[in-house]
């Protein structure tokens, strides 16, 4: 059985998810990949604990969200990083454990700021900072519970094409240096196709996942698999479940 969502907005319910559901193997990386309003994040929100669903139950790996909380087995990343500005990017990392009310391993800070790339930044405030560093700050705090699942809305959305990608690039080496199941939402179909193992096509609203594309491509990827046929067919038949044409 799958997820489904409305918001009451005043008298008026907006019918936000229709039976979503998802399968993923563990350690594997899945996209939901889908149009603006088609609701990526509330199905985030939803495995985070921030959002009920109407019906359903969200289970990630047989966990509920609230179980997977307790347990510091989630790690959350979101578009507009959400820094704390007065904050230096080590104690942004660390503020997660706190939260928890956890003491760091030593060295454990030290180490996801080296793995995020952000040597000889650990004591700068988000401002002196650029956006594609915020967005790594950000991911290293997702990481600093050492989660099993890892949930990322459109971690580069607000980045220029060419960060964009190289950061692409940096998550793959982390998530391959620091394997854990990663849900990314994005608008992105050549993104989610160099990213992941599976990808998860939503219609429009109310959500639903049409398809669930299964990539092959060898790992680790690169940007000249890119350019090669297999992958511009992989992106010709997302593009065509995601804009609604027929296939083969
Ligand atoms: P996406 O991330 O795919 O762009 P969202 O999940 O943010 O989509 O939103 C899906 C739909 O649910 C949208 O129509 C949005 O307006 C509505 N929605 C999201 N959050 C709320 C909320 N807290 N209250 C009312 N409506 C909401
Ligand atoms: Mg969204």
């Amino acid at each position: 059985m799958g997820l489904s969502k409305a918001f009451k907005l005043g008298r008026e319910s907006v019918h936000a998810l229709d039976s979503v559901s998802l399968a993923t193997a563990r350690g594997s990386f899945l996209s939901l990949l889908g149009p603006s309003g088609c609701g990526k994040s509330t199905v985030l929100r939803i495995l985070a604990g921030l959002e009920k669903p109407t019906q359903g139950q969200a289970l990630v790996h047989d966990a509920s969200p609230a179980e997977l909380r307790r347990s510091h087995g989630l790690g959350i990343a979101f578009q507009d990083s959400a820094l704390l500005p007065w904050r230096s990017v080590v104690k942004n990392i660390r503020l997660p454990l706190e939260v928890a009310g956890v003491r760091p391993d030593p060295g454990l800070i030290d180490d996801l700021v080296q793995l995020v790339g952000l040597d000889g930044f650990g004591k700068a405030r988000p401002a002196q900072l650029s956006g594609g560093m915020r967005q790594r700050v950000s991911i290293a705090r997702a990481l600093a519970v050492q989660p099993e699942v890892l949930l990322l809305d459109e971690p580069f959305g607000a980045l220029d094409e060419m960060t964009r990608q190289r950061l692409n690039l940096e998550l793959q080496r982390i998530w391959t240096e620091r394997p854990a199941t990663t849900l990314m939402v994005t608008h992105g179909i050549g993104e989610a196709i160099f990213m992941s193992d599976v990808v998860a096509v939503m219609s429009p609203r109310p959500g639903r996942v049409v398809e669930t594309v299964t990539v092959d491509l060898p790992r680790p990827r690169t940007i000249e698999m890119m350019r090669t046929p297999e992958f511009h067919e992989l992106h010709d038949h997302v593009s065509d479940v995601l804009f609604g044409k027929e296939s083969g």
